[in-house]
């Protein structure tokens, strides 16, 4: 057991991560990208474990300061995880002055910035500002989809870091092993999930989140005539808000949890005087990062909508390779059969401007009732 165990499928991030710790000092900024759920963050955070840790080899996973890092309680790493969609400059000179201050007992004062795409113009820039001059003793981590997400100016005093879509085979392991799921259920689900590790997880695990898969990939047969196809729209917009609303209620639980810990709670589930508002501000949090959310949760599941129509393409040109939906093998031969080529990729581009109008806030439902009119045309 390591801090380098929660990444599945990224061997050469870890070689290059464990190297820096070894070679000592490592460099003051470092930008974590990769896909959605190939972990960039945990890559991060087991980064940070490695930095503090003072055992050998560094980022032993069992030392206090290890078991800080992971569970977020650590004083000298800060996790900034935007809870809505974007990060104000004001908060952001507030973290810059943090930063600055020297590390209470570790090795580095180390902030972690989940998001940092999210951070306002003017935001990054302050933060490009602290990046520039860096106190001798903090390291900057932060985390983005894509290096083009962040400034170029911030960019370029970064180290790189480069999450790659983690294989099928690399997930599906990690699920029998860790999680004690049957091969059969863990190779479906690596592939259902596309290379995105804790979804991957979830179906896994959770058979109302598969149940909740299934139903948007029902849309495509229910789309016989219009009514039909309008009431799939709203059984697919229902679906994806009640996968925003358990994985809400995982993360708030477990976030809770931690804090009440955290602020001492005692053995009878008291909580000390003085800690209401730190709590209170954990459910503001919350309540903003809901939002965010179910956004996600949509746009999942036109993603996983879109695998749908993907696999049917795949088959009509005879693309060699397993499918994402194995499970619906018979009836996408048969989708594939009836249509052509031309029309499917006519539907992935729906689904695409779907999510589109979604990030650009219209009305979900309104959004894939029209999407779902679309896709009915031959
Ligand atoms: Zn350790």
């Amino acid at each position: 057991m390591s801090v380098w165990n929660d990444l599945v499928g990224q061997e050469p991030v870890v070689e290059g991560l464990r190297a820096a710790v070894q070679a000592g000092v490592p460099a003051h900024a470092w930008l974590f990208t990769g896909p959605p759920g190939s972990g960039r963050s945990a890559a991060a955070r087991a980064f940070a474990a490695a930095l503090q840790c003072r055992e050998k080899p560094a980022g032993c996973g069992h030392c206090a300061s290890c078991h800080q890092v992971l569970q977020g309680t650590h004083a000298d790493v800060e996790v900034i995880r935007p809870a809505g969609l974007s990060f104000g400059v004001k908060q952001t000179r507030e973290l810059v002055l943090r930063a600055a201050s020297s590390p209470s007992g570790g090795n580095w004062q180390i902030v972690l910035f989940e998001d940092a795409d999210r951070a306002t113009e003017a935001a990054a820039n302050a933060l490009l500002k602290a990046i520039e001059e860096p106190p001798p003793r903090t390291v900057w981590l932060l985390c983005t989809p894509s290096p083009e997400d962040m400034l170029v100016t911030i960019r370029s005093r970064c180290r790189l870091v480069t999450l790659r879509t983690p294989p099928v085979a690399a997930i599906a392991d990690a699920l029998v092993q860790r999680d004690g799921v049957d091969r059969e259920t863990a190779e479906v689900t690596a592939r259902a999930a596309q290379g995105h590790v804790s979804r991957a997880r979830r179906l896994a695990t959770d058979e109302d989140a598969r149940r909740r898969r299934d139903e948007v990939l029902a849309l495509p047969r229910r789309l016989t005539s219009v009514g039909p196809a309008v009431h799939a729209a709203e059984k697919l917009v229902k679906a994806a808000e009640a996968e925003a609303k358990a994985v809400t209620e995982e993360l708030n639980e477990s976030e809770t949890a931690a804090m009440r810990q955290a602020l001492g709670e005692s053995a009878k589930g008291r909580m000390p005087r003085g800690t209401a508002g730190a709590m209170k501000e954990l459910e503001d949090r919350q309540k903003s990062r809901a939002t965010r959310v179910k956004r996600d949760a949509l746009d999942r599941a036109l993603l996983d909508l879109a695998s749908y129509y993907r696999d049917v393409l795949a088959l009509q040109l005879g693309s060699p390779g397993e499918p994402v939906n194995v499970p619906l093998g018979a009836e996408l031969r048969a989708a594939a059969r009836d249509g052509t080529p031309e029309a499917t990729l006519r539907r992935l581009d729906a689904i695409m401007e779907c999510r589109e109008r979604v990030d650009a806030n219209v009305n979900p439902l309104l959004a894939v009732e029209s999407l779902t009119l679309a896709l009915r045309t031959r």
